[in-house]
């Protein structure tokens, strides 16, 4: 696991591409991830800040997913417990709207094999967005419809949105998403953190 999460870390494969962005950066992947952890968050890729500070979802996407969560910030950095392997591990750079780019596909072929074996034990997992969506859960569908059916997966698996302000808008016109799938969502990672009242 060290020796992956290494290797991860060394990783340059996209050096070029990412130079080739307006942001001119080069990888930093931030691997996070220990072989105890029962928690899986598999988000998209980290954004800027992430890259700058190293730590994932170091963000206002993060402050609303720990919220989602119901949980603090101490709890969601215990690498121990919680591990966050995106799509991809860099920041992929902006698109010329100045919304973040993709993951590189490059990233999941080449790590995530490697990583879902390092994670078997995982217990419960949080799958959020489109590109994560397509690979685990087997879907092309809009992350809407398979987020709005999340019973099917819970309670070991929760299709989420993207905790991005961007989808402020999606949250108010899905009320159900706050009301019914949070709740349940929050009393689960409780219940796996050994926290249930
Ligand atoms: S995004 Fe993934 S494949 Fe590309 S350089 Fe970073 S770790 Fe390597």
């Amino acid at each position: 696991m060290t020796d992956l999460a290494a290797r991860i870390a060394a990783c340059r494969l996209c050096a070029d591409r990412f130079a080739a962005t307006r942001t001119a950066h080069g990888p930093r992947p931030v691997a996070w991830f220990a072989p105890t952890a029962r928690i899986r968050v598999i988000g998209q890729a980290p954004g800027m800040r992430v890259h700058e500070t190293g730590l994932p979802f170091n963000d206002a996407s993060g402050d609303r997913l720990r919220d989602w969560m119901g949980i603090d910030r101490a709890t969601f950095y215990d690498k121990s417990r919680i591990a966050i392997t995106p799509m991809a591990f860099c920041f992929p750079g902006y698109d010329a709207r100045g919304s973040d780019l993709p993951p590189p596909k490059i990233c999941a072929t080449t790590w995530h094999d490697a990583v879902d074996a390092a994670l078997a034990e995982t217990r419960l997992t949080l799958i959020i967005g489109a590109h994560a969506q397509r690979r685990y859960l087997a879907t092309r569908a809009p992350v809407t419809e398979t987020v709005a059916a999340w019973r099917d997966h819970a309670p070991r698996i929760f299709p989420l949105p993207h905790p991005s302000w961007r989808n402020t808008g999606w949250l108010k016109r899905n009320p159900w998403f706050e009301a019914e799938l949070v709740p349940v969502l929050r009393a689960s990672i409780a219940d796996e953190l050994g926290e249930t009242p």
